[in-house]
């Protein structure tokens, strides 16, 4: 047993968890933060930035190779894949480093082993059990497959497809979701034939039924194959191919198959059922102040019902501390956490979907702003437009977005929404000439009735 008691002991060092230690380190508390593998977690070592510099490729890939529309000339000779990586790979450590002496320099106990819940206070590491006051349950997430899919070889999920040391020629993602269409996206700027197969009627089915049709148009343009509305049935592989077999008696066969179909909770042999912690399918069910069923552990992150996103992990873990420290923080809305999809274009929303904001408040009004009319999206030369969904004559409710880097307009989308803004209240506000950002003021002048670069 540690001497110490610690008034947070935090399992797992991931977006959530190390959240929750440095936030709660500042506040003057005693932390231990327990991590088997690597501090960053899924986030820093396999998801979120690994990702997003491959997409950053990617876009270089595609300002090359159509840079003669612009008048520059130059020729793309090809993708080098190990110094992709050694790209990808140098953003990760620097940040990694950073993160490492972040963590040192606030005092907090880091241990490093597999831990296991073992009471409602005690969490066990290498046969040393650390006690807290508190103890938060961080462990994140894996990535799923099918029943009846079984993992290697050909058959990869983004874990192996972030390792991979070369183009293939031809893909098979299977799941029209984020990280499907984020990794179809790369791999089509990178020159691979793509083609993804998803269940649901649409591709990014969670968002805004718009923003998904105008993806689908964007990447039919692009030429990447998708096939909606038809499950999958079977895959067989052989040394040269896999082939995917759908529902439909369709079958699709190239070099690789990323499985990218959700992600599930790591919550098995780490103690927690055995130790009275409810699981619903897997997950951490929580209360307002993120605890579970057991007085005193706490949950965060992707083990939590809902989206799985490390800035939501970010702001729970922030959330968590404060909470314990005894600063009666403001809850968090799940709605009002953006949401952003990397692939090109870009799909970025925040808020409630057109349908979801008409069963919550009765009276909506929607306004679509072309992209066409806004000028640094013609410099660029990207199509899209912004979608607002407010309550009638009330604050806007929803934010939605598709157009290259229209990621990086959700700032402003999200304090709209989550300051419940009126369209009236954002429309005063002079937004710079030319910028993207700027659309965002033009569609909030169109919605409060005075359009400026566009029709009413
Ligand atoms: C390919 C991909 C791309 C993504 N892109 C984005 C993006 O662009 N933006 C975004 O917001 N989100 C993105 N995500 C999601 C994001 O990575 C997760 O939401 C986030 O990492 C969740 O944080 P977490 O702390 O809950 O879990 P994790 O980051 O998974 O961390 C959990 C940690 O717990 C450790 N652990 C587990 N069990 C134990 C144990 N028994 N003992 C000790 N340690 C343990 C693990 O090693 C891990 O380090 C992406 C995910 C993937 C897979």
């Amino acid at each position: 047993m540690s001497e110490d008691l610690f008034d947070i002991v935090i399992l797992g060092g991931g977006s959530g968890g190390y959240a929750c230690a440095l936030r709660a380190s500042q506040l003057g508390k005693k932390v231990a933060l327990i991590e088997e593998d690597k501090l960053g977690g899924t986030c820093l070592h396999r998801g979120c930035i690994p990702t997003k510099a491959l997409l950053h490729a990617a876009e270089v890939a595609d300002s090359t190779r159509e840079s003669s529309a612009f008048g520059v000339q130059a020729t793309l000779q090809g993708i080098d894949m190990p110094a992709v990586n050694k790209y990808k790979d140098s953003v990760v450590s620097r940040l990694y480093k950073g993160l490492q002496g972040l963590v040192k320099s606030r005092k907090i106990t880091y241990v490093t082993g597999t831990g296991k819940l073992v009471g409602p206070d005690s969490v066990e590491v290498g046969g040393e059990v650390y006690k807290g006051r508190a103890v938060v349950l961080a462990t994140g997430s894996y990535a799923r497959s099918l029943p009846g899919l079984d993992i290697g070889g050909r058959i990869i999920t983004s874990e192996e497809a972030l390792e991979m040391d070369y183009v293939p020629d031809s893909a098979i993602v299977l799941g029209g979701g984020v990280i499907g269409v984020e990794f179809a996206s790369v791999w089509k700027s990178f020159g691979t034939d793509v083609t993804i197969v998803e269940a649901l009627p649409h591709l990014v089915p969670a968002e805004d039924e718009a923003c998904s049709k105008a993806l689908e148009r964007a990447f039919r343009k692009r030429k990447i194959t998708f096939h909606t509305g038809v499950r999958f049935s079977s895959a067989a592989q052989d040394d040269k191919s896999v082939t995917v077999t759908l529902e439909d008696g369709k079958t699709i066969t190239a070099d690789v198959l990323l499985v990218a179909v959700g992600r599930g909770p790591r919550t098995t042999g780490v103690g927690y059922e055995e130790n009275g912690v409810t699981l619903d399918r897997g997950f951490v069910p929580v209360d307002a102040n993120l605890q579970t069923n057991v007085p005193g552990v706490y949950a965060v992150g992707d083990i939590v019902p809902g989206l799985q996103l490390a800035h939501r992990g970010f702001g729970q873990g922030i959330y968590l501390a404060e909470h314990l420290a005894g600063l009666n923080p403001a809850p968090i809305d799940e709605a009002g956490i953006p949401r952003v999809t990397y692939c090109e274009p870009e799909v970025a929303s925040v808020g409630y979907t057109e349908p979801e904001a008409k069963a919550k408040f009765g009276d909506i009004e929607t306004y679509e702003y072309n992209l066409g009319g806004n000028g640094k999206s013609q410099i660029l030369a990207t199509a899209g437009f912004i979608k607002l969904v407010r309550q009638k004559d009330g604050p806007v409710v929803g934010v939605h977005m598709v157009g290259s880097r229209v990621g990086e307009l959700i700032g402003e989308g999200q304090l709209i929404y989550n300051w419940e803004a009126y369209p009236e209240d954002v429309a005063a506000l002079v937004h710079a000439h030319p910028t993207q950002n700027e659309a965002m003021g033009e569609a909030h002048l169109a919605l409060a009735g005075k359009p400026l670069h566009a029709h009413a």
